[in-house]
């Protein structure tokens, strides 16, 4: 069973399969092993060779590997972490999860990433971590901060959600030695249904987060079995990957060749069709280096080019109302510029694998006709249909 519903460009974004995924998944259901265990390990064994490094942790998702990632990175209550508000919530919401405090920063616009300057602006004296986002899945390159965050004791962890294969120069994202996060949740890049990955900077790490997503039980299954008792070691939560998850993500990661070029070729298919287009300009995700995980444009009249383009079946999206005006974070709000200007212009155009290189002159055809009626006042009576 492969793709049943066949999505098209009405879907914003859609997991692939490759066909594997129900296979693998079977297996486990039929070996009655379905919690943390032997396929997990030998996905954690994948990943980290697929990412040239020693050593990977698998979680639950995400948030839970970001989560994680900050404990270990030893942020706590009164820690301010630099954050992006151009981000998922998750990111913000991991940052509360410990205690911390939320420090927003702005994000270049052509990128909409953070960089040095911006992080080396935002440091103060209660800065304990930053969190740059990889949005899009471009890596980010922090190396002229890195020398002075590294003075002051600052631990960069990666929000690389967006960005599982891309590369920074010439390795992958999370072989670069900081602490970095995936998510591998239904539309990322790689989908383990849900899941994320940790990859720790030592083995020491690697151990505290291994007992941290175990409820800080450290025993193995065969130890359990030979005693009348269980030793909880440290505080911990129930965030490890299940062998059902894992199954699904070993299957898509034999195939994540595949995905790098499919991904690639849809966002420079959209980037030239988008080339013929006025008054749209793409997000530069660097496709030469990312795996993309977003196609996005800035556009004038974003509300109404959104509502118009969804009244005619294209699944655009808006990746994201910034976190700095959610009323969740109001405490920490300040005034970002350029942030403030992206959130009003951002459009994400559907991005997936199942689209063709039909679906995506179709999409840029609505987009070009919308925007001839979006040049002046735009009037929903006399938009096209
Ligand atoms: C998806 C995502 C997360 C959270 O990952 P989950 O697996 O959904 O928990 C965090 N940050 C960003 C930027 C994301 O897109």
């Amino acid at each position: 069973m492969t793709n049943p519903s066949r999505p098209n460009s009405r879907r914003n974004a859609s997991p692939y399969l490759y066909g594997e995924e129900a296979e693998a998944v079977a297996r486990v259901l039929e070996s009655g092993q379905y919690g943390h265990g032997a396929v997990t390990e030998e996905f954690e064994r994948r990943v980290a060779d697929f990412l040239g490094i020693r050593d990977a942790v698998a979680v639950a998702s995400g948030t839970a590997a970001l989560h994680l990632a900050l404990i270990v990175a030893g942020v706590g209550p009164g820690d301010e972490v630099i954050v992006p508000s151009m981000t998922f919530c998750a990111t913000v919401q991991a940052i509360l999860a410990v205690g911390g405090t939320p420090a927003f920063v702005d994000v270049h616009p052509a990128t909409l990433c953070v960089t040095d300057q911006l992080v080396m602006d935002a440091v103060t004296d209660r800065t304990r971590a930053v969190m740059p986002v990889l949005f899009g899945g471009r890596a980010i390159d922090l190396s002229r901060a890195r020398k002075e965050l590294t003075a002051r004791n600052i631990v960069i962890v990666e929000d690389a959600a967006h960005a599982f294969g891309s590369r920074s120069g010439t390795r992958r994202v999370g072989a670069t030695g900081d602490l970095t996060c995936f998510s591998f949740g239904p539309i990322k890049n790689l989908t383990c249904g849900q899941g994320g990955m940790v990859i720790p900077r030592t083995p020491e790490e690697a151990d505290a987060i291994r007992r941290l997503r175990l409820l800080g039980v450290v025993q193995s299954q065969a130890q359990r079995a030979n005693t009348t008792t269980y030793r909880v070691e440290s505080f911990g939560l129930r965030y490890q990957l299940s062998n059902l998850n894992a199954a699904v993500g070993l299957a898509q990661l034999a195939h994540f060749g595949t995905t790098e070029r499919a991904r690639r070729n849809l966002w420079r298919t959209y980037r030239s069709a988008l080339s013929s287009l006025e008054g749209v300009t793409p997000v530069d995700v660097d496709p030469d280096h990312s795996v993309p995980h977003l196609c996005q444009v800035r556009v004038k009249n974003r509300d109404a080019v959104f509502a118009h383009l969804r009244s005619q079946g294209v699944g655009v999206g808006v990746h994201y109302p910034p976190n700095h005006s959610q009323p969740a974070f109001a405490a920490w709000k300040r005034t970002l510029p350029a942030t403030e200007q992206a959130a009003k212009e951002i459009l994400s155009l559907p991005f997936h694998q199942h689209l063709t290189e039909q679906h995506i002159e179709h999409v840029v055809s609505a987009l070009g006709q919308v925007l001839k009626y979006a040049g002046g006042t735009m009037c929903s009576t006399t938009a096209p249909r």
